[in-house]
């Protein structure tokens, strides 16, 4: 029997070599099982017929019965395009096509029936359909049924390749003995225990459902595969025991840590710290290498847990080092880390792109007797020169901005066995996507705030709002609160941005006569930035009007108010970070989002929420189902490639955790995967991952 993955399309009954070239330049396919797997990204109901006196415009996908009026030709050269007018008894409507006007109004004629098929749209007050589908009407296409819709090219469209066209290929496909009997990829037992449908009846229902149930069936089997294949890889092959290092033995938690609980801790642990702490002591003390990622939301209190593991690793006589991507950024861990440390007698440095080479030198020394416990820095502790006597720990904040070859450095850090590695990020995304996405890492979250914290109060506002909106600032500001009124700036639209700040500067100026107002934006020199922060920090300042520099860093619990302007073009995580500057306090804060009135659907959705919840969790997940999972941060650099065909990390987190249960519980009875199942199962990987596969390898 012909193997799917290496049969030319061309081959196919209706392909040959012509439209072959067009299927694999316009399409990727260019096997049979490319084809196979080419499934419809929408279904249409074929019965249903639309009346044109109903149509609003707003349709995705409409179907009309009737004839044809008139045929025109309008325009000349490239602007030649053919206008019809198509009656189906309700009304009129306009049809026009931009391409291939001659044979077009060859083709058809005013006195047959026709069904035509496509989007409509409102074009200046009328309603018109571009190239649709038009098919004769026949007792066969009428009484179809649910049908898929293929997504095609402009090209692919002009050479009349339509998505009937392709499914015309498919059903053929579907008939040829290699996909009548294609193998079942799956073990009897899992397809009873989770009632999946057999591979061929979800191929054939995928691309040509008898009905609603049999579609939702086809596509939770087939979703259900991808991801447990998905799974098994990541459990199996890049976090499985045969890959997992070993790891230092940490097994006692000793004086250092006891010490810093019992005399310089000054509030309880929430519940969620407590947890990952101890999921942290547990890996550590396991014997494999700790490879976790810890989320939690701004403010949820991770630089404690850090710092507690760190002692852990020091009780078992191991050094630990804490890495930041910004000099900033390790500035203010050593600020807060280093009073902590010194008074249980732990010795801390800080080590950066500008540190002096004198102190340099003593910093390698201390690090190499062992003296200096607890390093913290940016890349500059990733340099070769940088050598530990015995480096146990290894904590990365903000992970996105570090890639698996960075962390894969630290294990060369240590003579004997890598250190453990702890990465922090509070870009929090959804557990299951994380777990898929950070395929090599485990997840703990903390997903609770430390009691005294106040959810802020966002609200949306608009233009004809804003005198209100500074009188709400003006009386946070007589409370003796302090007020952020942040900008947009991107680079494409950076003079008109900076514009916009200045001139908003210019108005918080005359609004508030009485106050001093800072300002910052990237462009300023170093210097005079620093001076502007300072001035806002040390309550000198009481508005700092800036840019989204301020995202990262700056911790004024004083400051009670938010405002961000052109909150529209902001993406919701970055407002969420934006919102976490305020808050920081045991009083109420307050986050007003200035926005057009003129909102499209998805912008005022995406506000919407941001009003609705303060869980960085909950933001994320909505922004991952606006914005897909490839564009979320962090997710580029972790290594999973995004070619899933039918499966949506972003929606399918049921399906997600079910394929995740079932791989688990697969590798618990055939860890190897040796028996005959797990042999197939095993060379299916390889064929679907092989390509991608080679990042795995790194660590
Ligand atoms: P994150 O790094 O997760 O954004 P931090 O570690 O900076 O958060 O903690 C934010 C603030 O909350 C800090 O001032 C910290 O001392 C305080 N904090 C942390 N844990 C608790 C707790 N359990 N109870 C009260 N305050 C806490
Ligand atoms: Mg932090």
């Amino acid at each position: 029997m012909p193997d799917l993955r290496h049969t030319d399309i061309q081959y196919l009954h209706g392909v040959g070599p012509k439209r072959a070239e067009l299927l694999r330049k316009e399409l990727g396919i260019s096997t049979y099982y490319d084809l196979l797997y080419y499934f419809p990204f929408r279904y249409i109901d074929r019965s249903v017929i639309n009346h044109v006196n109903e149509l609003t415009g707003d349709e995705t996908a409409i179907q009309l019965k009737g004839r044809f009026l008139t045929f025109t030709t309008a325009g000349e050269g490239r602007k030649r395009r053919l206008q019809a007018l198509f009656t189906d008894g309700t009304g009129t409507i306009e049809v026009v096509w931009f391409n291939r006007v001659a044979s077009i109004q060859k083709s058809y004629n005013t006195t047959t029936q026709y069904l035509l098929f496509g989007k409509p749209s409102l074009f200046n007050n009328h309603l018109n359909i571009v190239h649709p589908e038009v098919d004769t009407v026949t007792t066969e296409n009428v009484a179809q049924g649910l049908t898929g819709v293929y997504n095609l090219t402009e090209v692919l469209r002009n050479r009349s390749f339509t998505s009937r066209a392709i499914q015309k290929l498919i059903a053929t496909l579907l008939d040829t003995p290699a996909v009548l009997h294609i193998d079942e990829t799956l073990p009897p037992e899992m397809m009873q225990r989770y009632r999946l449908m057999p591979l061929t009846d979800a191929l054939r229902n995928i691309h040509l459902p008898t009905d609603q149930h049999s579609l939702q069936r086809a596509q939770l089997r087939l979703k259900f595969e991808e991801l447990f294949f998905l799974e098994l890889n990541i459990l199996h092959y890049i976090k499985g025991s045969s890959r997992r290092l070993v790891g230092h033995v940490f097994s006692r938690v000793g004086a250092y840590f006891h010490d810093f609980y019992n005399n310089i801790l000054q509030f309880p642990l929430t519940g969620a710290q407590k947890r990952v702490i101890r999921e942290m002591r547990a890996d550590m003390g396991s014997g494999k290498q700790m490879n976790r990622l810890l989320q939690g939301d701004v403010g949820s209190g991770k630089t404690i847990v850090a710092f507690m593991t760190a002692l852990i690793a020091l009780d078992n006589g191991y050094q630990a080092c804490i890495m930041a991507p910004t000099e900033i950024l390790a500035g203010q861990h050593l600020e807060t880390i280093r009073p902590l440390a010194e008074a249980i007698g732990v010795k801390v440095a800080l080590l950066t792109g500008s540190t002096r080479k004198r102190e340099r030198d003593v910093i390698h020394e201390a690090l190499m007797s062992g003296e200096l416990q607890i390093l913290i820095g940016t890349h500059a502790l990733i340099e070769d020169t940088v050598q530990f006597r015995n480096l146990g720990l290894a904590i990365i904040d903000e992970q996105h901005r570090f890639g698996v070859a960075q962390r894969a450095r630290l294990w060369s850090k240590n003579r004997t066995a890598p250190p453990h590695v702890l990465v922090m990020t509070a870009t929090p995304i959804p557990r299951t996507l994380a777990m898929t996405v950070y395929g090599d890492l485990d997840v703990s979250i903390i997903d609770e705030l430390p009691p005294s914290r106040k959810p802020v109060t966002t609200v949306l506002r608009h233009e004809p709002d804003r005198f209100k909106m500074y009188q709400f600032v003006g009386s946070q500001l007589r409370e003796g609160r302090q007020a952020y009124i942040v900008y947009p700036l991107i680079e494409e639209n950076e003079k008109l941005d900076l514009h916009a700040l200045e001139q908003g500067f210019e108005q918080v100026r005359e609004v508030f006569p009485h106050y001093r107002v800072a300002m910052v934006h990237g462009r300023m020199k170093p210097a005079e930035k620093d001076h502007q922060m300072m001035l806002f920090a040390s309550g000198q300042a009481h508005i700092l009007v800036a840019t989204t520099v301020i995202e990262v860093g700056v911790n004024v619990p004083n400051a009670s108010v938010m405002v961000i302007e052109d909150a529209e073009r902001f993406g919701l995580s970055q407002l969420h970070q934006l919102r976490g500057r305020v808050g920081r306090g045991a009083d109420q804060s307050y986050c007003i989002l200035m926005a057009r009135s003129d909102l499209g659907r998805d912008t005022r959705h995406r506000l919407q929420v941001m009003t609705q919840t303060n869980d960085g969790f909950v933001v994320a997940e909505e922004d991952m189902k606006l914005r897909g999972p490839g564009d979320m941060e962090g997710t580029q650099q972790s290594g999973i490639a995004f070619n899933l065909h039918i499966a949506n990390l972003a929606q399918d987190g049921q399906i997600i955790q079910m394929a995740r249960n079932a791989a688990e519980d697969y590798l618990g009875e055939d860890p190897k995967l040796e028996s005959v199942w797990g042999r197939k199962m095993a060379a299916h990987i390889r064929e679907i991952f092989d390509k991608q596969q080679n990042w795995g390898l790194i660590s």
